[in-house]
Formats: structure tokens, C-alpha cells, sequence
């Protein structure tokens, strides 16, 4: 932790995203000469562009000037940001600090973080992280992309404060001094390869939460994931595994159906897996992450246990919406990626209506077909990415749907009591959605509509 001294430096922010407005904020409150631009129009940006100007803090739209980025002692960028832009290299050559919002956060946290990444389950994993510590008695506060923007925190943060956050791979490529005091890697699967162009790049930029631990740190990683088996030997800290398929030297595995921790000599049952109340072996994986995190801060294996078994699934994650004419219906809306929708399929055994597409990420479809082969009845394509989805998926029945409503419609039509309309659609949501979460929103209305 440095404490970097912020009064009358001259800051600006790049974004006016949620964590991009809280840095700006933040750093006015703390006395900087704050200026944030964005590329948006003042229009699009009408809703969050009063706030700043009434704490004096200048405001570019649509674009920014060249000048904008000279004579600036520090730059933050949000994640939204490519960190190569042209006008960042620029700034870095004349010598201005260029850094994210996490790392602006790290500076002024002062207790231990919890910093949980991976391509899936980042969101679910830290949610239940933090109710474990809360429930382990620990002063416990969640941030990062889950929600309240990490630098949000930093006003009720004291030196006790357990910080659990979900960072991204883009905010991790801009830390500097970021230091876990526990960093968890929960996968590392092609994702976001349109952006970090080589799964190389991405797996790096995984990696990259490892910088700033020490020997008294720790990093939980997943041992079931090739991926993090390659990368463990990237931190000092260390190192405990969580795995669902076999025994762990320190870390978190299951035992005849029993979640076993072990630090060193010490071992001791936490909960049976049969107790876990959220769906799909994947949900495993991130109770194992979690549950080892909770056990290296202390919290009680009573305590561990109580917090997951009253822990409820995130919203848009294989959440269940209704059940109509035998038929269940399930959102997982935030499977915007392959690799998630082979676990969304992969936790329910067959008879599946699977909707899928959306804006394709440049990812491979093909990687599906054995499992349509097994556990699909009928695939529903929707979205831009509709055509390049059937042009690679095969063994299944294929309804070109087009949008969200006609593939409900046409799954309502066909599916059998007992089937499973399944929406994990492995691509992001922007061509027909603002973003997953109205995605989801859109699928349970509908659903709700069909009763
Ligand atoms: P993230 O925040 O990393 O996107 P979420 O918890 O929001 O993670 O889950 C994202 C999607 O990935 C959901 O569709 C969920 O069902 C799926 N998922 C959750 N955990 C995992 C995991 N450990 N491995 C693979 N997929 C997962």
C-alpha cells in the first residue's frame, strides 16, 4: 500500500463507466484536479455527467483531445480501455502514470484483499467468498466488477477490512503495486479473444494477480484446469488447489462426498457436496475456491458450512425461472461464453432446448457437439451470431429463431414434460441487448408470459 498523495495533482480518468465515475469521485474528494473524458456523446452520457460537473470535476465528451492527455501526473483507465491506445503510449512516453482503477483502489485499502479471477464463475465465487468471511466474523466488503467499484470501498476500509473482489483480466493488465494478500485463478478458458488476440496474451494477463505476492500470500488455483496447473509456478505465494476429481496436497477436494480442507498437517471435513444448494459441478469448483479461501482466513468450518448452505445463485446465473407444463426453464444469461455453456449443459442430464448466440466473440462453436450429441433435444439460435452457430454445431435439430422471443415460443411449442429450456447462449449480448442482465430480464418476462 502506498497512500499516493492526491491533492492538487492533476488527474485524468479515461471512461465514464460505473468504475470510472467512482474514480473520479474519489480522487476529486481526495483533492486532485480531475478531468474525465469519454468517447460517448454528452446525450448518452446525460445521466451521469451532472453528478461530476456539480463536484467540479471537468468533463470531455465525445472524444478526447490530444491535449486532454498532456501535463497529466496520472491517467487512470477504465477496463473498457485498450491499454496499447495510442494515446496512452503517449502519455507513458512523457513519463505520466498510467494505472487502472483497481490498482488507484489498491492504493488506499489497506486491509487484506481477496482477489478472485478466471474466464467463469468470478461473479458467483465472490459473492460467496464474502458471505463466508461475513459469517466467519470477519469485517468483510465486497467489490470490484460484481457491483460497487473497488475504489468505492475505500472510505470504510480499515486496516481489519477483508476486501474480497472480482477482478477481470483487463483490470488486472493495468496494476502496478495490486497485492493480494489471497488470489484465486478459477479457470482459464478462451474467452475475450477478439480483445487479447492469443489465449497467450490472456492467460498473461490472468497471471498478472500474481505480481506483487510474497512467500506469506497465498494463491488457490484450480487443479482440474491445465491452464492454472501452468501458471501456479508463476507466484511466490503459496500455492493451495481446489479439485472436484481428485485428492490435493493443500487445498480443497472432495472425499467420499465429503469437502475436505488441508494446510500442511492440518485436515478437517467442512461440509458434505450433497449440502451445496446451487446446481452443476462447476458450482462445485467455485464452493471448493471459495470454502479454501474462507479456511485461510480463519473462518470456522461451521461458520464456512452455515454461509454456503443459505447461499442463493447469482441473478442470471443458472437461475431457475418457472416451471410451465412439466417443462423447467432456466436463465443463464451470463453464459456468454462457450465454456459456460458446456457447464449450463453439463448440469442437466438430457432433454435440454438450448438457446444459443447472440454477438459472437470469435469462438468455437464445434466444441459443443458432443454434448448437443448427448444432452440436447433441439438448439435455438438467435442473434447475429445465429448463421456462423449453425454453420459449425451438428448431431442436433436446428431452429434458425432469430430473436429471444421466437426461440421461447417455438421451445414452449415443442418441449416435452420433463425437458429443460435452457438459455446459455455463449456469446455476449450487444447486437439485441444493453447487456446480459436485460437479456435475462427479457428471457424470465417472456417466461413468465407463456403460464
Ligand atoms: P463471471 O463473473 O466470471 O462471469 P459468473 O459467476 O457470473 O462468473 O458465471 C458466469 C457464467 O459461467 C454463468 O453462466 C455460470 O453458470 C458459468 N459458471 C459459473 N462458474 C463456473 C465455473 N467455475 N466454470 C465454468 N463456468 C462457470
Amino acid at each position: 500500500m502506498i497512500f499516493m498523495e492526491l491533492r492538487d495533482k492533476r488527474v485524468l480518468v479515461v471512461g465514464l463507466g460505473k468504475s470510472g465515475v467512482a474514480s473520479a469521485l474519489f480522487l476529486k474528494e481526495h483533492g486532485a484536479r480531475v478531468t474525465i473524458s469519454d468517447t460517448k456523446s454528452g446525450d448518452e452520457l446525460r445521466n451521469e455527467i451532472p453528478a461530476l460537473l456539480d463536484h467540479g470535476i471537468t468533463v470531455e465528451t465525445g472524444g478526447h483531445g490530444e491535449r486532454t492527455f498532456r501535463g497529466q501526473d496520472l491517467i487512470v483507465v477504465s477496463p473498457g480501455v485498450p491499454v496499447d491506445a495510442p494515446l496512452l503510449q503517449q502519455a507513458r512516453n512523457l513519463g505520466e502514470a498510467v494505472i487502472g482503477e483497481i490498482e488507484l483502489a489498491a492504493q488506499f485499502l489497506p486491509g487484506p484483499i481477496v482477489a478472485i479471477t478466471g474466464s467463469n464463475g468470478k461473479t458467483t465465487t465472490t459473492a460467496l467468498a464474502g458471505e463466508i468471511m461475513t459469517a466467519g466474523g470477519l469485517p468483510t466488503l465486497v467489490g470490484g466488477n460484481i457491483g460497487t467499484p473497488a475504489i468505492s470501498l475505500a472510505p470504510r476500509a480499515t486496516r481489519d477490512t477483508v476486501i474480497v473482489l472480482e477482478v477481470s483480466s483487463f483490470q488486472l493488465e493495468t496494476i502496478q503495486t495490486f497485492h493480494p494478500k489471497i488470489a484465486v485463478v478459477l479457470n482459464v478458458t478462451p474467452d475475450h479473444l477478439d480483445r487479447h488476440r492469443t489465449l497467450e496474451v490472456y492467460v498473461n494477463a490472468k497471471a498478472r494477480i500474481f505480481e506483487n505476492q510474497r512467500g506469506d500470500d497465498f494463491a488457490i488455483l484450480n487443479a482440474d484446469d491445465p491452464a492454472c496447473v501452468e501458471i501456479a509456478g508463476r507466484t511466490k505465494a503459496q500455492v493451495f488447489w481446489f479439485s472436484r476429481q481428485k485428492e490435493v496436497k493443500e487445498g480443497t477436494w472432495v472425499r467420499e462426498g465429503n469437502i475436505v480442507f488441508r494446510h500442511g498437517t492440518r485436515q478437517h471435513d467442512v461440509m458434505l457436496a450433497s449440502e451445496i444448494p446451487l446446481k452443476g459441478a462447476h458450482n462445485l469448483e467455485n464452493v471448493l475456491a471459495a470454502v479454501c479461501a474462507g479456511a485461510l482466513m480463519g473462518c470456522a468450518p461451521g461458520k464456512i458450512r452455515q454461509a454456503v448452505q443459505n447461499f442463493k445463485a447469482v441473478e442470471h446465473r443458472l437461475e431457475f425461472v418457472a416451471t410451465i407444463r412439466g417443462v423447467d426453464y432456466y436463465n443463464d444469461s451470463k453464459a456468454t461464453n462457450v465454456d459456460a455453456t458446456i457447464k449450463a449443459i453439463e448440469s442437466f442430464p438430457a432433454n435440454i432446448h438450448l438457446i444459443l448466440g447472440g454477438k459472437d466473440k470469435g469462438s468455437d462453436y464445434s466444441v459443443l457437439n458432443n454434448l448437443l450429441k448427448q444432452r440436447v433435444k433441439r438448439v435455438y439460435t438467435i442473434g447475429a451470431a445465429g448463421v456462423k452457430i449453425e454453420s459449425q454445431i451438428k448431431n442436433v435439430e436446428v431452429v434458425h429463431a432469430e430473436t429471444l422471443e421466437n426461440a421461447l415460443r417455438q421451445a414452449n411449442a415443442l418441449a416435452q414434460p420433463g425437458d429443460v429450456v435452457l438459455l446459455a447462449p455463449a456469446c455476449a449480448s450487444f447486437d439485441q441487448f444493453k447487456n446480459y442482465e436485460e437479456r435475462g430480464t427479457v428471457f424470465k418476462e417472456i417466461v413468465k408470459g407463456l403460464t
